[in-house]
C-alpha cells in the first residue's frame, strides 16, 4: 500500500486519487476549493469513456464556424461528435471517496511515498489565456456547436449547447486578457433574449511548462493549445500514472510512453498556433479560411488530432459517410 498525496482534485487528482483508493492505497487530497469549483466549456470528444461514467448533458452532432463575422462552414455528422458533460457532478463524485484536505496553507508533505501535482493551470509557469465562460438560458435554443474567429485576435468565442434551452459561451484571446468584457460585448451583439446563470474566468495553458516531472493533467500541460481541450489529456494521465504506480512501474517513465502521441499532437498544434499568432490579419484570414475549406482537417480538429494517423482516421470516417453535408 502506498500513502499518496495529490495536490488540486480537478480531473487529473480526482481520478487518480479515486483510482489509487479503490485499488487500496492511502490516499490524501489536498485543495484550496472543497467542491469543484472551476469554470469550463464541459466538452469531450465522444471517442473516450473514463473509468467512473460522466452524466452526458447533451450530445453534439452539428457545428458551425464564422469567420470575422461570416457563417463560412458547418457540418452534421450522423453520430454524436462531442458530448456536454456535467464535469463538477463528476469530479465531486470522485473526491467524496476520499479524505480531503481543504485550505490554502501549503500541505506537509513529508510522510507520504509519492506527491502528485495535479493543480491544472495553477502552478502558473506556463503561459496562458485567460477566458470566461457564462452559463445560460436561451429562448430560442440552438443545438449547434459554434466557435467564432475574430482574425484581429488570437483564439476564439464558443458557443456550446450545454443542455436543452442552456448554453455555455465563452471568450479567450491571447492579446486580450479581458475576456469577461469581451464576452458580455459579444452576448449583447449575437444574442436577444438570454439570462445569464452563473458568470466565472479561469486560465487555459497554452504554453510549454517549466516542470513535468511528478506531475500530470494540465499541470504537465497536457491541453491542447488551439482548442484548449484538456479534460481528455488530464483523465488519459491520470490512468496511465495508476497504472504506473499500482504496479510499482516507474512513474515518469510510463508518463512519457503512455502520452506520446498527445504531446505530439500538443506539439503540433503549438507550432501552428505560433504560426497563427505572428501573422498579420490578411495572412491569419487566408489561414482559417482555407483550413475552414477542409472537412477532413475539420474532423480532425475536433477531435484534436492533427497528425498523420488523425487526419488518415478523419478521411476515413468522411469516406464511409459519417458526415451529412
Ligand atoms: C473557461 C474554460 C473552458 C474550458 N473548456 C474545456 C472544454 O470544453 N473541454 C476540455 O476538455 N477542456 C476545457 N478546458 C480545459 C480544462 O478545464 C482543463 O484542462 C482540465 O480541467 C484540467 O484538469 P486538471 O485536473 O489538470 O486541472 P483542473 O481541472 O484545473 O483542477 C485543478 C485543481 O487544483 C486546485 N488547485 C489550484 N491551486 C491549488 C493549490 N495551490 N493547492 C491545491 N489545489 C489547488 C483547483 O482548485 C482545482 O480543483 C477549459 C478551461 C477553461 C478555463
Amino acid at each position: 500500500m502506498l500513502r499518496v498525496a495529490v495536490i488540486g482534485g480537478g480531473v487529473g487528482g480526482s481520478l487518480i486519487g479515486s483510482l489509487l483508493h479503490d485499488a487500496g492505497h492511502d490516499v490524501t487530497l489536498f485543495d484550496i476549493k472543497d467542491k469543484y469549483f472551476k469554470p469550463c466549456g464541459d466538452i469531450v470528444p465522444n471517442v473516450y469513456r473514463p473509468p467512473f461514467p460522466w452524466r452526458v448533458e447533451y450530445e453534439i452532432k452539428d457545428f458551425a464556424f464564422y469567420l470575422d463575422g461570416e457563417r463560412v462552414y458547418d457540418v452534421s455528422y450522423r453520430s454524436p461528435k462531442w458530448l456536454t458533460i456535467n464535469k463538477s457532478e463528476w469530479i465531486n463524485s470522485m473526491r467524496a471517496k476520499l479524505r480531503q484536505m481543504v485550505g490554502n496553507e501549503k500541505p506537509k508533505l513529508d510522510n507520504y511515498d509519492v506527491v502528485l501535482d495535479s493543480r491544472g493551470p495553477y502552478p502558473m509557469d506556463r503561459e496562458v489565456v485567460y477566458t470566461t465562460r457564462v452559463i445560460m438560458k436561451v429562448e430560442n435554443f440552438n443545438p449547434e456547436a459554434i466557435l467564432e474567429f475574430n482574425t484581429r485576435l488570437t483564439g476564439f468565442y464558443w458557443i456550446f449547447p450545454a443542455g436543452e434551452g442552456l448554453l455555455n459561451v465563452g471568450a479567450g484571446f491571447l492579446e486580450d486578457k479581458n475576456s469577461r468584457k469581451l464576452l458580455l460585448e459579444y452576448l449583447r451583439e449575437r444574442f436577444t433574449k438570454y439570462e445569464i446563470l452563473d458568470i466565472r474566468g479561469a486560465p487555459i495553458s497554452i504554453g510549454k511548462v517549466a516542470k513535468k516531472e511528478g506531475r500530470i493533467g494540465e499541470a504537465r500541460g497536457l491541453v491542447f493549445p488551439l482548442s484548449g481541450e484538456g479534460i481528455r489529456p488530464s483523465a488519459i494521465s491520470a490512468e496511465i500514472a495508476f497504472g504506473a504506480l499500482n504496479k510499482g512501474k516507474p512513474l515518469e517513465q510510463e508518463l512519457r510512453k503512455g502520452l506520446s502521441t498527445i504531446e505530439s499532437r500538443i506539439s503540433i498544434q503549438s507550432l501552428l498556433l505560433n504560426w497563427y499568432r505572428s501573422s498579420n490579419i490578411s495572412m491569419r484570414r487566408t489561414m482559417l479560411r482555407h483550413f475552414l475549406k477542409s472537412e477532413i482537417l475539420i474532423d480532425a480538429f475536433l477531435e484534436d488530432k492533427l497528425d498523420f494517423q488523425g487526419i488518415k482516421e478523419s478521411m476515413e470516417l468522411i469516406k464511409s459517410g459519417g458526415i451529412s453535408t
